[in-house]
């Protein structure tokens, strides 16, 4: 082999090997650092920052940056939209060589009014000796809208108190232009609220359920900005309704005959399956009874909200003509075995009863929202009325309504009967606030819908116009 040749061979041995380093030595790592931006809205909190953002300055902004060759240096700048620097001058931090870095992005140095665009670019640059030895550099772009302003909640106006057991409605307005949710709460449980009349307003019926021994009535407004408004509910607790509480001998013939016959309705389990009557019992008092609240609740909860409501003309539910009451709501019933307490329930509907298979009315208009038959309820039928609330008609002997069927006042929903968890025909009715229950007595008293629900409505409807005018 001539000399030559030789070197020229050398030559392209040398070429591959510095293609080969340059693609795989981390000398020549073309990969960029990652930047990524965190909102620290409080201290137990984190959150991703996309590129477009409310911010109050107020809460802190972590940049995390990192790059396997190492960090050089990174550079801060801002401007406002109307070229405003906001950043004194251009932050350069050159550092060691570390992999991962976090800092605070710093923040305007002067005072900036609410609805200032500032424009953030963040350029992290690594150790890498590519692109001619100045290394690989990320460029973060943050688009913030300066947002300092709490929203405002504004009551419009709200029943006058709230029993234990019962219901109120609430209308209030939210000022805020960045909303991202409204929390209503009764202290335990949390209640979506209606847009109501124009936007901005809402609606929201509330309930006290009777599981609850107090109520605390609140409504916290955020905006995407993370800023907080919280107001108290203005209601006065009425806390002095009071609920019975009962001890129910359980029979042998209920044990040999009804219970064993729920069971095979059920048909999840065979009677003999049980190791003796307790279990039994505790089995369609417990569990089919949690399972069919459960359903209950589904059915009655799931509601559009696509549109702004108006109010509604709410009246008396008596779907009973001529009935009298057989069972109190929220009665605390207590079951004994001989002197054994074997199990307990609580009572969430009104038992009333009239003449056998008597045809149950709708007295306000709906939409059918469950036809079913449940363990204990038996052939039940729940049709919703909007604003949340729910009417539910239980142990039926015939159906005269479909899922899904819009119902006008004056229709037959069904007739009376006992099957379910029944003795002797009746109707259990249930009235459902977002699927709890509450006290019947009140949603079938004329003048409590007028004083508490439908007036109410019209002082806030009128409120809102003359506020708009
Ligand atoms: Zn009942």
């Amino acid at each position: 082999m001539k000399l030559k040749t030789f070197i020229r061979l050398l030559i392209l041995i040398a070429v591959i090997v510095g293609i080969y380093m340059i693609y795989n030595s981390s000398f020549f790592e073309g990969r960029p650092p990652t930047v990524e931006a965190y909102l620290f809205p409080n201290k137990n909190e984190h959150v991703k920052m996309p590129a477009q953002a409310y911010w109050n300055p107020d809460k802190n902004i972590e940049i995390h940056a990192g790059d396997e060759s190492g960090i050089k240096n990174y550079k801060i700048t801002a401007v406002t939209s109307d070229n405003v620097v906001v950043l004194d001058k251009d932050l350069e931090i050159v550092l060691g060589k570390p992999k991962e870095i976090t800092f605070s992005l710093p923040k305007p140095e002067i005072k900036l009014p609410d609805g200032t665009k500032i424009h953030y670019k963040i350029a992290v640059t690594d150790w890498s000796n590519a692109n001619f030895f100045s290394g690989n550099t990320t460029i973060k772009e943050l688009d913030l809208t300066v947002d300092t302003q709490a929203p405002l909640v504004n009551i419009i106006a709200n029943s006058y108190k709230i029993s234990y057991g019962g219901s109120a409605l609430l209308i209030f307005r939210v000022i805020d232009n960045s909303i991202q949710s409204i929390k209503v709460s009764n202290g335990e449980n949390d209640f979506k609220v209606f847009p109501f009349v124009e936007e901005g307003v809402y609606a929201v019926i509330l309930a006290w359920p009777v599981q609850n021994n107090f109520f605390n009535g609140t409504i916290t407004v955020l905006d995407k900005a993370f800023n907080q408004k919280r107001v108290s509910i203005p209601l006065i607790k009425d806390m002095s309704v009071r609920y019975k509480y009962s001890n129910i001998k359980v029979k042998d013939n209920f044990l040999n005959g009804k219970l064993n016959e729920l069971i095979d309705t059920v048909g999840e389990r065979n009677p003999n399956d049980f190791k003796n009557n307790i279990e039994k019992f505790k089995y369609i008092n417990e569990t089919i009874r949690t399972s069919d609240e459960a359903t209950i609740f589904k059915a009655a909860t799931e509601v559009d909200y696509n549109k702004i409501y108006q109010p509604v003309d709410f009246v008396a539910f008596l779907p009973l003509k001529g009935s009298v009451v057989v069972g109190n709501f929220g009665d605390h019933r207590s079951y004994f075995l001989g002197k054994q307490k074997i199990s307990k329930s609580l009572h969430l509907g009104l038992d009333i009863a009239s003449t056998r298979n008597a045809p149950i009315i709708a007295t306000n208009p709906g939409k059918v929202v469950l036809t079913d038959l449940l363990g204990v309820y038996g052939n039940t039928t729940i049709i919703y009325h909007g604003f949340g609330i729910a009417s539910l008609y239980s142990h039926m002997s015939k159906f005269d309504l479909k899922l899904g069927e819009e119902v006008s006042a004056g229709t037959i929903i069904g007739l009376t009967g006992q099957t379910g968890w029944a003795f002797g025909d009746h109707l259990h009715l249930g009235i459902l606030v977002q699927g709890y229950a509450v006290r019947d007595v009140e949603w079938m008293d004329p003048k409590w819908i007028k004083a508490n629900i439908t007036d109410v409505f019209m002082k806030a409807k009128n409120i809102i116009k003359a506020q708009s005018d």
